[in-house]
């Protein structure tokens, strides 16, 4: 078979380039970025195999919008055969417009489902007024989008989350749970039925507000239910966008950070068997240089790879 996941030589199919706006260059090599991303967190983290039905969650927002948008774009040159169900849960936040996204989805000829489930009144009834409602409307979520995984015979859930969500989570837990724990690209869910794949994994969030304004997404605001987005979260974020500006190439530095861990230099002794350890007598660059000042040779991201089957 010689469709690719990741193919600079592959354009849009025309068919639906017809149904595009016009793209000027840039739009077009961010859309190639896109797909190569994509392409390539799904290789790496193997998040996609032949015959797999692939649930996307579709919030409304921009994020959710363009995983969707990249994927539909991939599934049609991808070696494996895969289906995509888009899943929106309509939780009847006061003004919700419901009619936006089965619109949407309908004309993109995609198959969806929209789950109506009023957890906004749950929340609102148990949640004492001025505490924050997201940790049981979040756990209401994710129940719920279980549930229809398994009456949709879902194989893999896959979330809109980005690299500067999986970075800003990384700092969360950094410094406010005192773990070295970030946002996985793939892992089985908390229920244990179900695998949750995050394919925007190396996608950075700037480039997914540049595609949702060139596609035109019909974007649902996500302040309806009148609670705040995490403040811890919105500082990280903006912390880590002045480290950017002040130091361009320091996100990435850290994003690649994520994907080469050396347990051995850090001090979980559950990662690292520091009770044994032993000479070798064979020199190792990885070894401890004692008082030298470390170097710091600037880490290559993963080499993109080209895969034919
Ligand atoms: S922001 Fe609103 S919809 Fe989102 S988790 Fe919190 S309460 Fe739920």
């Amino acid at each position: 078979m010689s469709a690719v996941w990741i193919d600079k030589e592959i354009d849009t199919p025309a068919q639906e380039r017809v149904k595009e706006p016009k793209i000027g260059r840039e739009t077009h090599k961010l859309e190639k970025r896109l797909c190569r991303q994509v392409g390539q967190a799904i290789i790496d983290f193997n998040m996609i195999e032949e015959g797999d039905r692939v649930m996307v969650c579709v919030s409304g927002g921009k994020d959710s919008f363009g995983l969707l948008d990249i994927l539909l774009k991939l599934q049609s040159r991808a070696p494996v055969k895969f289906e995509l169900v888009a899943v929106n849960l309509d939780q009847k936040q006061p003004g919700f417009p419901d009619h936006i996204l089965p619109e949407y989805l309908k004309q993109l000829g995609v198959p969806f489902h929209i789950e109506t489930q009023d957890t906004y009144s749950i929340v609102k009834k148990v949640v004492p007024e001025g505490k924050t409602m997201c940790s049981l409307c979040s756990r209401l979520r994710r129940g719920i989008l279980y549930r229809v995984a398994d009456e949709l015979k879902i194989t893999k859930i896959a979330l809109g989350h980005h690299r500067d969500d999986m970075l800003q989570t990384f700092f969360l837990n950094m410094f406010f749970g005192g773990k070295l724990k970030g946002m996985p690209p793939k892992l089985v869910s908390d229920d244990g039925g179900h695998i949750v794949i995050r394919p925007l994994a190396n996608v950075a969030e700037k480039d997914l507000v540049r595609w949702a304004a060139h596609r035109q997404f019909p974007i649902i605001p996500c302040s309806l239910c009148g609670s705040q987005e995490n403040l811890q979260r919105q500082q990280i974020g903006n912390m880590l966008r002045d480290w950017e500006k002040k130091h361009p190439g320091r996100i990435e530095s850290m994003f690649t950070a994520l994907q080469n861990v050396v347990p051995s230099h850090l001090m979980d002794r559950k990662r690292h068997n520091f009770t044994d350890i032993k000479t070798t007598g064979v020199p190792n660059p990885e070894g401890d240089k004692m008082f030298d000042a470390e170097e710091f040779a600037r880490p290559s991201l993963p080499a993109l790879q080209m895969v034919q089957i």
